[in-house]
């Protein structure tokens, strides 16, 4: 009698989680890209704490770890794409840190296809004491080696999309605490959709949650279409003085007729970031993006 209940709960529980649904793990990878990267393994879910944390809604996607070295500095990073349905928007996330991001970062891949690629950072912001998005300089093998992963699989018609958190408030001391609505310089100005909200997590208009572009000219069209969908906006003019290596400026600088968005939330407003990417993939699919 025993053993007859093991043989029907095992199966069960086996069905229940194959229907909850779980990542696919180390998947082939383009011909292409195998000369680019080592393909690294992912012995579990586990071996990632995103992708631990992420596994019950991962049906559908497949996760790799892949590696390079630049400069003797070995670079780890995943990269998940939906196999299901391949096409689609393809994101960036340099910071381990940001954890809402990466969790909408699932969302978005789920939703609309494609995938993302992040760098792994034992959770942090910094790797090896390298700002990952502080690393674009023009023709360094990180650049070239990062692009090369994501011009893999980002449709040649859609914008470079990534995803970032920053912490609440407008800190003008420095750190991630400075990015907000409420924060501007002589190269970024702020476009609120309305009016701007203070306090922890307010949703939409919340000084913290905005979309950040870049490029050595304003592009008021776009900053409208955003607007119009109630998105806050915030845009950085680019010049090669004024060039910080980080993704945007190099977007801006080098690979300009792409465009570039980032979709940018208060840490922990994962479902504030989810709302966003449907306004902004609704724009793009407009090609108003
Ligand atoms: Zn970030």
């Amino acid at each position: 009698m025993k053993k007859n209940l093991l043989f029907f709960t095992v199966p069960l529980s086996l069905l229940l989680f194959s229907l909850t649904g779980c990542v696919k793990l180390n998947c082939p990878l383009p011909e292409d890209l195998n000369r680019t990267v080592k393909k690294e393994t992912l012995s579990s879910s586990s071996a990632s704490a995103d992708i631990k944390r992420n596994n019950w809604r991962m049906d559908d996607l497949c996760a790799n770890r892949i590696s390079f070295v630049d400069n003797g500095k070995k670079w780890n990073l995943i990269l998940v794409r939906n196999t299901k349905q391949p096409n689609g928007p393809f994101w960036f996330l340099p910071h381990d840190n940001e954890n809402a991001a990466l969790d909408a970062a699932v969302y978005a891949s789920k939703k609309y296809g494609g995938g993302f690629l992040a760098v792994e950072a034992n959770g942090n912001r910094y790797a090896g004491g390298k700002d990952p998005n502080r690393n674009f300089k023009a023709g360094s093998h990180y650049s070239q080696t990062i692009f090369k992963i994501i011009d893999t699989f980002k449709p040649k018609q859609m914008p470079y999309l990534t995803l970032h958190n920053n912490k609440n408030g407008h800190s003008k001391f420095g750190g991630e605490g400075t990015v907000s609505m409420r924060v501007t310089s002589n190269k970024t100005k702020s476009y609120p959709a309305g009016k701007i909200a203070i306090g922890s997590k307010k949703g939409l208009h919340d000084e913290d949650s905005l979309v950040y572009l870049a490029g050595k000219n304003t592009n008021q069209k776009k900053i409208n279409a955003l607007n119009s969908q109630g998105l806050n906006v915030k845009y950085e003019r680019v010049s090669r003085g004024s060039n910080d290596n980080s993704m945007s400026n190099y977007i801006a600088l080098y690979k300009s007729r792409h465009g570039y968005v980032n979709i940018e939330v208060e840490s922990g407003d994962s479902s504030t970031q989810k709302k966003m990417i449907d306004k902004v993939m609704k724009l793009i699919y407009r090609g108003e993006l």
